[in-house]
Parts: C-alpha cells; structure tokens; sequence
C-alpha cells in the first residue's frame, strides 16, 4: 500500500468546501453522477475511433444506497482512471493551483467548483470518506482503490475489479444521514440528472405481486432519466406533439402552452433549448421561475432571475449551454459576459417567434391573445428593446371582441376621435356591465371602445401614453362623453349663473355623503340621461396606483366625482321650474338684503383700495368684515332653502339615485329606499 499527500497546497481545502457550500451540499451526487456520465461518454468516443476493441457492454450508470454500510456508490462503465491518471486528476487538484485560486476564490467557493475540477471532491461535503475503485479501458491496467478520509492524506492499493470502469463508494458521515434515505435519493437524481445523456439506474422498476400483495421489485433496472430530451434533438425530427409531451415530462398537471420555441445556437456561444408561453391566468408572481438551465444537459438552477430579462421568467423550458458557468453564484452570473448574450439573443428570439406565428398565423394569434397578453405587455413595460420589436404584434382589443395592431387601431379612430388639441384619445372600458351607460354613450357617437382588464392594462396603458405620439387613454367614465373628447363645436350649457348656484345646491344636498362630488353643468343634448356621474381619469389612476402600491394615504382618500347636469334635458329644467315656483319669491327677498349690503362693502373696499394694509382704519376694516358676515349668513340661509328643497322633492333624489344606479353606486339601504320611493312615485301618478 502506498500513501500520500493530496497536492492541495492549502491544509484547509475539506473545511473550506464543507463551509462554503454548506447550504448545497446535495449537489454532490451531481457532481459524482456526471463524473461517470463524463467517462462513459469518453469511453463511446474511445470506441468509435477504434481505440478500443473490445465489446462496450452494459453503459448504464448505477447508483445505489447502501443504508447498512452508510455508503452511496456511483459506478460506471466509462474510461476508468490509471494509477497515474489518479494521481494527475485526483491528486493534484486542477493541477495544484489550488491554495492560489483558494485565496482569490475564498469569497465565491462556488466559482471554484467545476471550473477547477473540484466537482468530485465535493463528495467530501457528505462523506467522511471516499473509495475510488477505477480500473483503465487501457490494455494491461490494473485495478485500483484511492482512499482519502477528508484530510489531505491519501491511500492508494491495488484492487480487484473484472471490468473496465470507476466505482465512487462514498462512506456518507453522521451530519448527512438524510442522503441515505432512498426517496431523497431518488429526489436529487430527479432533480438534477433526468436529462443526463447516458442512462442513469437507481433501484429496480416494480410491479403488483398477488402472492404478497404489494408492489415489488422486478429484475428491470429503474432508469431515472430521458436520454434524448426534446430541446437535444433536431426541430425537424420533432412533432407539434412531441414538444407537447416534452412540456408535461416538465411540468407534470399544467395546461397545454400557448406556443413553443425551440432555440438552437451555436454562435457567438452554444444555446439550445425550448421555450413554452405557457397560458398565464391572474397572477404572474405565481407562474414565474419556471425555466430550467442545464449545461450539458445537468441540471443547474430553475431560478433564472438575473439570468434571463425579468419578463421571460414568465416563460416556462428549458435553456442548456455549456457556456453558463455550473455552480456559481447568482451574482457571478448576472456578471457574466457570455450570460448577458444569451439573455439578450433569447429576448430577440421570443419576438421573432411571435412575430413570425402573428404574421403567419393571425388567427391563431388573435386566439391565443388573452392568455398572451400579460406576457407581451410584462416584457413592453420592462424591456425597451422588446417593445421596438412587439410594437408591430401587440394588439389592442375592442369591447366587440375585435382585435388591432397600434397601427391599425390608430388609423381607425384618429379620423373621429382626434379631440380639438389635436390629441388622438383612445377610449377604454374595463368593465362592461358596470360601464355600460358610458359605452353605450361613446358608442352613440360613433366612438370605438377598448376593452382593458388585464393585470398590467393600468402599467401598459401609461406607458402607451408615452410612447405614442399624441394619444391619451381615456375609461370611458371619466367624464360626459363630449368632453373626453372635447371639439370645437360643442354645444355651451344655457344656464344663468343664479340657476347654477342654486341647482348646485338642491343636487348637492342628495349626494351620497361618504364621496365628494362636484356638480358640472353640460349640454348633452336632450336625448342624453339628464344626469351622470363621472370620475376624473387623472385622480381614479392615482387612487388605483396608491392603492397597488400600499400607499394607503392616497388609497384611503375620499373618492372624487363629478355629477354631471344635463342641461338639455327637459327634466332638469322641470327641477329648475320647480325650485323657482317653490323658493322664487324667498330667495329674491333675501336677494333684496343682500344687494344693498354689496354694495355697501363694494364701496367701502374701495375707499381702502390704494392704502397699505397699516394705514387702513381699523374701524373701517370691522366695518366690512361685519358686512362680509352678514352676507354669509344671508346666503346660508338661502343654501339652507335650497338644500331643503333638494331633499323634500322626490325627483330631485330619485334623479341622483338613478344616476348613482347606473353607475352600480347605489348599494343596501340606499337601494331599498330607491325602490321604495320608486313605487311610491308610480302610485302618485
Ligand atoms: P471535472 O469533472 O470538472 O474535471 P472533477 O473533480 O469532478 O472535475 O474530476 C476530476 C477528474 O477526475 C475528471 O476530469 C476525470 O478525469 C477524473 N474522473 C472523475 N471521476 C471519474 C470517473 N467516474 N471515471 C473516470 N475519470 C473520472
């Protein structure tokens, strides 16, 4: 027997690999798996040029848990190691720069790893020792053991062995019994090896026993991996099914995707895999983190966040290149030159993709839309290179159900719906029943309305705005609809300014008390419901905005709205005839006591017009605060008659009521007092 020292020129290699990678160490089996993958593969090579002659046999990798002796052993049909080769590859680690790069490294451990050809020596984070039973393909080898306890001490003896290959038997220590349990096994080899390329066995298939009524081990080796996974194989060999089925050995119980796209690269780096658009309901924060990277078909992270530009984390596959660095930290790669490439080919070739199913497929494409949308809009608002692409496949959605390209849409409202600045207004609803008045007022003008619900409409919506040239959104409640879109011929409200003063007062005495509303008077024409209300576009996206973002004090401000009055309809004349039978003579006599008192402070204040604050007399100032007072309380008196009469007059609040109503406003007891005055009126008649 021989011994020696491993040629770490650092004492501290095993503590340092069992701290750092403390929080990974199940990738160790990884490691160990693909090690005799590597080899197996070395050992097809070897025989397809000829140097060896010999049958290959059996190439199947075998993992077994062994819970007796607490050992793992991994073995392999592949190239096998010489004692020299042992030496070179085992012993000297990454050929004994190993206390430099410990020292440039010591930060990033997992840099170290596989970069270095550390992968085998991680074995040590759950062993408290490792065999190496290897034996060369190499004609006149013999068989060898390598022992090594984690220190840097080593033994080396011959061994028996009959065939060709490596046996890793890994003595698994006390802290990693967890790795003996058979399931966790199996768990890890799923994880990380199901789409390694040479057939990996663990355990025994089974099958239903009648005799001992249970599942039992057969003969037949369990193969825990897909040799040949889908993104491996030449698109033309591949049917619409067979990526299909690829996506549900992925995802087993998802939905079918929307699409797929199969990416093949191999220049200015080595890229393949498939990308699936999956369906993508309410909630993206649950669909994302669903792509897999693998290099050289060995699983390394599904969370690509960093990796690949924030809204393809909503894509679901597979991405595969040996060119992303195994085993570093997430930082590293978001560094990383060569992963900063790959992210930014994969964006171009997600919209080329799209591109290429809208330009020849636009069925289909308008089909799938709704389940795409949050999607495409994700990658707009994030990502402006994706929007140079998407602008020319976005679509826009109309309340009818239709669909439109920016252009398209463009082209067909700007003839009339280009308001009076010259500002294209695009006109949207997010909910069709309960803006339905509205919708249907738009549409009375000939106006198209969009149909904007989506999760990210209010985000895409904004950034629209910025990106197109003279348009604005508007919901189709926002306003009366003529002045959404405000021409140079509108019609002015008639109203003397006595009328409106007072109107303001008799509707504003029915308002609903908990929301602030501002009376506006409007000609809507008399065909137009004789009230409406409306919330202002500006203050309702804050409200939303505050409210998504937890801004409370905003969200919990009062709700503004503006209650329209349509001054061209009969009844609201019919309210101002009634007010004026009811107050007229009232309100001109309090009219009468106020006017001469108007007038008297009118020329008081002028005498004091062209003196500073300090030279006016302070008898004067007392004179017109005094006369501003009883003003106040002439006018109080005249608003209290007018809110009297607001609320003692049936119509007036049926009006409001009705206008509330149609905006889905009127809930509970408001409602049941509606209806009950409602039925009360009919009977009057
Ligand atoms: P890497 O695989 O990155 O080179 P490792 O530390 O995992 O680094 O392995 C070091 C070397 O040891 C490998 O390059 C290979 O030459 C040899 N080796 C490891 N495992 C095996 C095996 N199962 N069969 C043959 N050679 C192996």
């Amino acid at each position: 027997m021989q011994t020696g020292k491993i040629g770490v020129t650092s004492e501290n290699i095993f503590p340092v690999i069992k701290k750092f990678l403390y929080s990974d160490h199940e990738i160790f089996l990884r490691e160990i798996v693909a090690n005799a993958v590597d080899a197996t593969q070395k050992m097809i090579a070897v025989a397809a040029k000829g140097d060896y002659k010999g049958e290959l046999g059996d190439k199947t990798v075998r993992v077994s848990v062994n819970k007796g002796n607490k050992t793992i052993v991994v073995s392999d049909h592949g190239i096998g190691m010489t004692e020299e080769e042992i030496d070179k590859y085992i012993n000297q680690i990454a050929f004994s720069s190993a206390g430099e790069f410990l020292d440039k490294y010591k930060d990033n451990i997992g840099a170290i790893i596989g970069h270095f050809g550390l992968g085998f020596y991680s074995a040590f984070m759950v062993s408290e020792r490792v065999d190496i039973i290897t034996k060369s393909y190499k004609e006149g080898s013999k068989a060898v053991k390598w022992s090594c306890d984690g220190s840097p001490e080593f033994t080396l003896e011959d061994a028996e062995k009959q065939d060709f290959g490596t046996d890793i038997v890994m003595h698994i220590d006390a802290d990693s019994e967890e790795f003996l349990d058979e399931s966790r096994i199996n768990q890890l080899l799923t994880k990380y090896c199901k789409f390694l390329p040479v057939q990996i066995a663990f355990g025994k298939e089974q099958e239903w026993s009648d005799k001992e009524k249970k599942m039992v081990d057969t003969d037949k080796d369990k193969i825990i991996n897909n040799t040949t996974p889908a993104w491996t194989r030449k698109p033309a060999d591949l049917k619409d099914e067979d990526y299909m089925n690829f996506y549900h050995e992925l995802y087993p119980g998802h939905e079918d995707p929307l699409f797929y796209i199969h990416l093949n690269v191999d220049y200015p780096f080595n890229l393949t895999g498939i990308l699936y658009f999956p369906k993508i309901k309410n909630n993206i924060e649950i669909q994302k983190n669903k792509i897999q990277l693998y290099c050289n078909q060995v699983f390394v992270t599904d969370s690509v966040e960093g990796i690949v530009p924030e809204f393809l984390t909503l894509l679901h596959g597979v991405i595969d290149s040996p060119d992303i660095p195994l085993n570093v930290s997430r930082s590293y790669l978001q560094a990383d030159s060569n992963v900063k490439k790959i992210s930014s080919h994969i964006t171009k070739k997600v919209a080329d993709r799209l591109e290429e199913i809208f330009k020849n497929d636009r069925p289909q494409f308008e089909s799938k839309w709704d389940n795409l949308k949050l999607f495409i809009e994700y990658g707009i608002l994030t990502d402006e290179k994706f929007y140079e692409r998407a602008k020319n496949f976005v679509l826009l959605k109309n309340i009818e159900g239709k669909y439109f390209t920016l252009d398209e849409y463009e082209t067909l409202v700007k003839p009339n719906q280009t308001d009076k600045n010259d500002t294209k207004v695009y006109l949207y609803a997010t909910d069709k029943d309960a803006q339905y008045t509205y919708i249907e007022s738009a549409k009375a003008k000939g106006y198209d309305v969009l149909m904007l619900d989506g999760q990210l409409d209010m985000h895409f919506i904004g950034s629209l705005e910025q990106k197109l040239e003279k348009t604005r959104f508007a919901r189709v409640d926002a306003d009366v609809i003529s002045r959404l879109i405000q021409k140079d011929d509108q019609p002015q409200a008639k109203l003397s300014d006595d009328d409106r003063s007072n109107l303001i007062q008799v509707f504003n005495a029915v308002t609903p008390e908990k929301s602030y509303f501002i009376v506006e008077f409007e000609d809507l024409g008399a065909d137009a419901k004789p009230l409406m209300i409306t919330q202002n576009e500006f203050m309702r996206r804050m409200k939303d905005t505050a409210a998504l973002s937890g801004m409370n004090y905003y969200a919990d401000m009062p709700d503004n709205f503006n209650l329209v009055v349509n001054t061209a309809h009969p009844l609201i004349t019919k309210v101002l005839d009634a007010e004026k039978d009811a107050l007229g003579t009232a309100l001109a006599e309090i009219d009468t006591k106020i006017e001469p008192l108007n007038k008297q402070k009118a020329d008081l204040e002028s005498q004091k017009k062209d003196k500073k604050e300090e030279e006016v007399p302070q008898a004067l100032k007392d004179q017109i605060a005094d006369l501003g007072k009883q003003i106040d309380t002439l006018r109080d008196e005249k608003d209290a008659k007018l809110k009297a009469f607001g609320k003692s007059t049936p119509i007036v609040k049926q009006l409001v009521d009705l206008a509330l109503l149609a905006n889905n406003m009127l809930k509970g007891e408001d409602l049941n007092v509606f209806v009950n005055r409602s039925v009360e009126l009919l009977q009057n008649k």
